[in-house]
């Protein structure tokens, strides 16, 4: 898409720190990181988010996505890693081509902050069961 950043950084329009591209992906640091390492890998197709990709782009997308986290492994010796990808503003996206975020943790301190209230008294049991049957049932 002309407008789009990350479709230009894949192109070469903009300039980017790519560390990796193959046929259909390409990887690049992250403008803004939050800790040493933080990478983002992008289909070259554009795609505004998950619910836009083929099965297709999004196995040739993942496909990369071990040998980038096994190279900031290896490269930084991070604590751990977090994958993160967000779909639509409200979930926090703010680019609007799809990106999987790769970040290398190195301890609690690092500035990512992925916490959750696990709401258990909202969901019991039950409630996932039937919440679990409409999912299947769209599935189907
Ligand atoms: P998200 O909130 O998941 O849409 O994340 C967008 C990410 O893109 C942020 O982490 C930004 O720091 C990053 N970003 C924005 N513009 C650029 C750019 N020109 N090059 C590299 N990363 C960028
Ligand atoms: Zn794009």
């Amino acid at each position: 898409m002309s407008s789009c950043i990350f479709c230009k950084i894949a192109a070469g329009e903009l300039p980017g720190e790519i560390i990796y591209e193959d046929e259909h992906s390409v990887a690049f640091m992250d403008i803004m990181p939050v800790t040493k390492g933080h990478v983002l890998l992008i289909p070259k197709t554009h795609r505004e988010n998950i619910y836009e990709m083929t099965a297709d782009e999004a196995s040739h997308l993942f496909a990369a996505a071990p040998k980038i986290a096994n190279a900031l492994k290896e490269t930084f010796e991070p604590a751990g890693m977090n994958l993160v990808q967000n779909n639509g503003a409200a979930a926090g996206q703010a680019v609007f081509h799809f990106h999987l975020h790769f970040v290398p943790r190195y301890d609690e301190t690092d500035g990512y902050r992925p916490t959750w209230d696990q709401k258990t008294d909202e969901f019991p049991s039950e409630r996932i069961q039937q919440l679990a049957a409409d999912i299947r049932q769209q599935l189907a």
